[in-house]
Order: structure tokens, then sequence, then C-alpha cells
């Protein structure tokens, strides 16, 4: 049975890096009225309340979107991180920051009457959560194994197709399920944009999802790093949070490095970004 629960983690520095590259990548997709097919493949529930229980008990979010949230009046002339704050802020009930809005949120931001949103969740009891997050009246919430619901989905209806792949892998063959899944999106919808998470943890197991993406031949793929702490023990836990994004839109990569570059001066001393396209074309 699965038992991870992201509320243990809303809002720490990770949520921050994958919704940011989010936010970039809806921007681009925004900018054209064609319509967009959006696949959360791994939703969680929806919207955190900062003062859960569960969020409470390792207050992750303190040291990731809180660093960000304190310092927005001089992030704002940034183009990504400005506007990021600005809707982060709208999913506030009020000034302070209460509540951390998970990828369903973020990309029912960006889903207008034309486009499609299909958010996959297996856990019920998240899933039930979920239930009674408001959605656009065209998003279905799937209750079935995001990675398969979405080879079957495909091709989409629209012409075009995004897609975040953000598993909690506590299974480990989760790190090559996802490779899988990333070579088969690019067989069937060439242009696709895929956005891919995975933690950096001290045994080094998502070496086997980047080795796999490596040797599959999918080209054009962006890979993006923020560490917190350099490479630290099993006792440390995650030290690092990583992104692939494959058909990243033009300008995405050199955004993101710019804006991330703010993102880690903010998150402490030890924290760096690093980049590189890691399949060219
Ligand atoms: N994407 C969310 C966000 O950015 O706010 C966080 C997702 S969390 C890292 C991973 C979620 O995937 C958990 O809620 C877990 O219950 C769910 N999950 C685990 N295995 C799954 C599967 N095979 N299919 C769909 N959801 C799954």
């Amino acid at each position: 049975m699965l038992a991870y629960q992201h509320a243990y983690h809303a809002g720490n520095f990770a949520d921050v890096h994958k919704h940011l590259a989010v936010f970039a990548v809806l921007r681009h997709l925004l900018r054209k009225p064609s319509p967009v097919t959006y696949v959360d493949t791994h939703a969680g529930r929806g919207l955190y309340p900062l003062d859960a229980t569960e969020t409470q008990r390792l207050k992750e979010y303190r040291q990731g979107v809180a660093s960000l949230w304190s310092m927005r009046e001089h992030l704002a002339d940034d183009p990504l991180l400005g506007p990021w704050c600005e809707q982060l802020a709208a999913a506030q009930a009020a000034s302070r920051l209460s509540h951390y809005p998970g990828s369903p949120w973020w990309l029912s931001q960006a889903c207008r009457a034309q486009d499609r949103l299909d958010v996959y969740e297996l856990h019920p009891g998240e899933a039930g959560h979920l239930e009674s997050q408001a959605l656009p009246a065209q998003a279905r919430r799937l209750h079935t194994d995001g990675l398969a619901g979405l080879r079957t989905s495909l091709p989409p209806a629209t012409p075009r197709l995004c897609v975040l792949i953000d598993p909690s892998y506590e299974l480990k063959q989760e790190y090559l399920d996802v490779a899988e899944t990333l070579q088969a999106v690019a067989a069937k919808v060439r242009h696709a944009i895929v956005l891919i998470w995975y933690p950096l943890l001290p045994s080094g197991r998502h070496h086997e999802l980047l080795d796999a993406v490596r040797r599959s031949g999918v080209r054009k793929v962006w890979r993006s790093e923020v560490q917190l702490h350099p490479r630290g023990d099993a006792a440390h836990g995650m030290y690092g949070s990583g992104m692939l994004i494959f058909n990243p839109p033009w300008g995405v990569d050199t955004q993101l490095d710019d804006s991330l570059a703010r993102v880690v001066r903010c998150l402490g001393d030890t924290a760096m970004h690093t980049s590189q396209w890691w399949v060219p074309e």
C-alpha cells in the first residue's frame, strides 16, 4: 500500500523548483490559442494548508516557498518569479502565506475553455482530498495509475500536449517506469512537452532514470537540479531536486537558469542550481 503523503513536504524547495518550471512552460503555451491537453500523472491533494498537522511536522515550506514569499518584493522584477509570486498570492485566502498550491492548481490556472486537464491520483485518501478541490469543469479526476493512464490516453484529442510526471518514487521500479513512459510519449506525440521531477538522494538512484533516458533515443531533454546541500549521507535524506524537461519551449531553459539563480540565493548559503542539455537535439 502506498504511504507517501505530499502534505508532509508541501511548499518545500523541490515544490518551488518543480512548480516554477511548470509555470515557465505554461506561460509559453498560453501564448497561442491552440488547445492543450494537460496531464498530471501524480496529482496529490491540490491545495495544502500550511498549518495542517502533517505540514507542521517537518515545516519544510520554511526553506522553500516561505523563503521566496518573504523576498517577493525584491523578486518582483524577475520576468518569471514576479508573476509566479503573483499567482501564488492568488491562492491565499488573505494577504499572508497560508496555503501552498500543488500541481493540479498550477495547471488549472492555465486551463482555458479549449484545453483539457487529466489529473491522476491513486492513493484513496489523497484522491479524496483532491475531490474536494475546485478544478476547471473540463478536468477529469482519475483514480488509477497515472503512467498507465497517460499511455492509454495517447494521442490526445488536442493539437498540443503537456505532461507533468511527479511520482513519489516509493517503488524503486518507478525510475525506469518513468523513463519508459517518456519514451512511449515521445514516440506517439513527438512535439509533446514532458516535465519529470526526481529526487536527489544519497543512494544516487536517479541515475537509473537519467541513464535510461539517455539510452532511450529520446532527444531534446534539458536537465535542471537544485541542491540544498552538498550530497550527504542516508541520514540527511533528500539533498536536491531534479527536473527533466523534454521539448522545453524556446527560451525556457535560459529563463529558468536566471530565475533559479535568484531562488537559490533565497534558499541558503549552500544552495545551488545547475543545468545542462542532458540529451541534445
Ligand atoms: N504533483 C504533486 C504536486 O506537485 O503538487 C505532488 C505529487 S506527490 C510527489 C506523488 C503523488 O502520487 C502522491 O499523492 C501519491 O499518492 C500519488 N501516486 C503514487 N503512485 C501513483 C500512481 N501509480 N498513479 C497515480 N498517483 C500515484
